[in-house]
């Protein structure tokens, strides 16, 4: 079983960012059977990050340890500046708002109504292509997100999210299945299934990510994330160092 890129060790508190405070999650997730985890705490903490940390998980644990983060991707945020100099094994672009208006935050959902579904649909999906267009992220971030609170659009969802998913295969970078959706109330990985194929057609590679911000959360319903993505026909999952993209078989 390969690797969760997608854990956030200082959950939604932030730094200090310490061995001690990240090794409940390797242990978590060598007894979830991963053989490989990915750190990508949200990039707000980013100047709080010890990049000794991880070389030092990784030397008292024996689990191979990668260096990420998730970035929220905001069209007039200077990311190149604020991303280089550091090793990073993979950035994750993820769109979480669109304008001032954060969708997944608690509290945020009357945006929903306050605007065309599909209008807000596409114009997400026009922000993620932006994010894979800007080709500084090696992984998408929860390509459906905004369907985190089970609103649907009229058009058919693969039509509103064509041009993300061409972005994506034209940047090289690989699309994330993300397990959390589950326990969302949408209640659905992301992303759907109708996007996974889509995602397939167009050799996009793939990770599985649980997204999880406490010990307990590392590797959750990784089964069913695997199981989605051989029902849809991948064979091979994308893992990184170093921003490397290397492909190992879906076991
Ligand atoms: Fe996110």
């Amino acid at each position: 079983m390969p690797a969760d890129y997608h854990i956030h060790g200082l959950a939604h508190e932030g730094p200090p960012h310490t061995v001690e405070r990240l090794l409940p999650y390797v242990e978590a997730a060598r007894a979830a059977g991963l053989t490989e985890m990915g750190f990508a705490d949200h990039d707000r903490y980013l100047d709080g990050l010890d990049f000794n940390v991880f070389p030092e998980l990784e030397r008292v644990t024996g689990v191979p340890i990668r260096a990420g983060l998730e970035v929220d991707f905001r069209p007039d945020k200077d990311l190149g500046r604020e991303l280089a100099g550091r090793p990073w094994d993979y950035l994750i672009g993820s769109v979480h708002a669109i304008g001032a208006w954060e969708f997944d935050r608690p509290g945020q959902e009357s945006g929903f109504a306050a605007w065309d579904i599909d209008e807000i649909y596409a114009t997400y999906f026009y922000l993620v292509a932006r994010a894979a267009a800007s080709g500084l992220f090696q992984i998408i971030g929860h390509l459906d997100l905004i369907k985190i609170y089970g609103h649907r659009p009229r058009k058919p969802v693969v039509e509103l999210a064509e041009e993300a998913l061409q972005a994506i295969a034209r940047s090289g970078a690989a699309m994330e299945v993300n397990t959390a959706g589950l326990f969302k109330p949408v209640g659905e990985i992301y992303p759907s299934r109708e996007l996974l194929e889509r995602a397939f057609s167009l050799n996009i590679p793939v990770t599985i990510g649980s997204d999880a911000h406490a010990p307990a959360e590392v590797g959750r319903e990784r089964a069913r994330g695997r199981e989605l993505v051989r029902q849809v026909g991948y064979t091979s999952l994308a893992t990184f160092a170093g921003r490397q993209m290397t492909t190992v078989p879906l076991a």
